[in-house]
């Protein structure tokens, strides 16, 4: 501050950011003093209760030990008491219990700006934001070990309210859905780069058969009432709800059920549910989702319909456009009974086709997109495949990077929830 007063008694041209860093930094020691008063203050004349061990045994104070918070107005010093079991030596800081600050030494507004910049961007860029955007300086490290342990707790907070829908209908409070709006669910999977001790014995995509990722699944809900000046179905905005993790497609099934349920399901008019026609969709469809209308993606479908292409013809073959026509209009029936006229000689490309036909026949009902299409339903699952990339790609995908399957759940977690506009509602749940 001397050096602001220096210069306007110099009458200087002012170099207003210098001025204004000065006072910012001013402002947040100030701050700190006052934060650090009101502490000792409400300890001083907090009543005094009776504290206990989880035995049931009355606890003893042992005296004040120091610690320095991190605040988001900077450092503030803290002593409290620690009390400790006569019988089973257990101890408490019953005041860092009360403050949110229990084996911790960032403030709950410190860890969730550290949470929220550690799901943004790779840990140390989060930490050069942190420095920057709020003068807070923290090592890239505790930014992740915040980040993660707040991505655990939303996934716990997630997890309980899945248990309600499932065993408690009736108690969460379940979102309004506009009786014209179409209901979407749509699910996928993309590899997350793991470490490879989380890769034992599992079989991958590599050339030898190993993997170098696991299999996130992600889904979403979204809805969709108007079209666009072409005729095409436009999702409403910022209606899209995400939930993932890397995780078994039974459990994954039970999470996007109950994410559908808190966003409506059970109001909506009609719902859709759009994947890419693996195996585990159907059996999920068909768990969770009976009465939907199920769509495989078109895109999908055509590269499948490329697949047998090149098997026939070789690698750089095409579908034929009477085969593209038939896959639109939906008659898989005889796309399948045209496309599988000639079988090749060989017994290898002969069961790669087979095998190519049975997805078609397998999600015939899924392809009726000549019906869908006049019904104004989305046929393409573009929406989860950006959702991919948004959710995970962009976080947990970039080169160099290992994950254990217990740090990637916990960033998904906590990506998921930002990007479902619901991390508020997480913190205030909290309190
Ligand atoms: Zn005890």
């Amino acid at each position: 501050m001397r050096r602001l007063v220096q210069a306007l008694e110099a009458r200087q041209t002012p170099d207003f950011e210098s001025w204004e860093t000065l006072v910012l930094q001013a402002s947040r020691r100030g701050g700190a003093g006052v934060m650090g008063s009101l502490l000792t203050h409400w300890q001083r004349h907090a009543p005094r209760e009776i504290i206990r061990c989880a035995c049931g045994q009355r606890m003893i104070s042992r005296g004040r030990r120091a610690k320095e918070l991190l605040t988001t107005l900077g450092p503030v010093p803290l002593a409290r008491s620690f009390y400790q079991c006569p019988e089973c030596r257990q101890g408490r800081f019953p005041d860092d219990e009360r403050l949110d600050m229990v084996h911790t030494r960032y403030s709950p507004g410190v860890r969730r700006l550290m949470a929220r910049a550690g799901s943004q961007t790779q840990f140390a860029q989060a930490a050069d934001d942190l420095l920057c955007y709020a003068g807070l300086s923290v090592d890239p490290r505790e930014i992740e070990r915040i980040a993660e342990d707040v991505g655990r707790e939303v996934e716990q907070w997630l997890g309980e309210e899945q248990k309600l829908i499932r065993h408690q209908p009736g108690v969460i409070p379940i979102g309004s859905v506009d009786p014209l709006a179409k209901f979407y669910v749509s699910f996928d999977g993309t590899g997350v780069p793991v470490r490879k001790s989380e890769l034992v014995g599992r079989r991958g995509k590599q050339a030898d058969g190993s993997a170098r990722t696991r299999e996130a699944k992600l889904g979403c809900v979204f809805t969709q009432v108007k079209l666009d000046e072409e005729g095409y179905p436009q999702r409403d905005p910022d209606s899209t709800t995400y939930v993932g993790a890397i995780e078994s497609s039974t459990l994954f099934g039970w999470r996007i059920y109950a994410e559908a349920v808190r966003r409506g399901l059970d109001h909506a008019q009609s719902v859709i549910v759009l994947t890419d026609g693996a195996r585990y969709n159907r059996t999920i469809v068909q768990t969770h989702f009976p009465e939907a209308v199920h769509i495989v993606d078109l895109f999908h479908a055509y590269e499948h319909l490329a697949t047998i292409a090149q098997i026939l013809r070789g690698p750089d073959a095409k579908a034929p456009q009477p085969w593209r026509e038939l896959l639109k209009a939906g008659e898989i029936v005889r796309l399948v009974r045209t496309a599988g006229k000639q079988l090749p000689a060989s017994a290898h490309s002969r069961k790669l086709l087979l095998k190519e036909l049975g997805y078609f026949e397998g999600n015939a009902q899924q392809m009726r997109y000549a019906e869908f299409r006049q019904k104004n339903y989305f046929v393409g699952s573009g929406v989860i495949e950006a959702g991919c990339r948004t959710v995970i790609g962009q976080r947990l995908k970039f080169s160099g990077m290992r994950w254990s399957v217990r740090g990637a759940n916990a960033i998904i977690a906590l990506r998921c929830c930002l990007l479902s506009d619901r991390f508020e509602d997480f913190w205030a749940s909290r309190c």
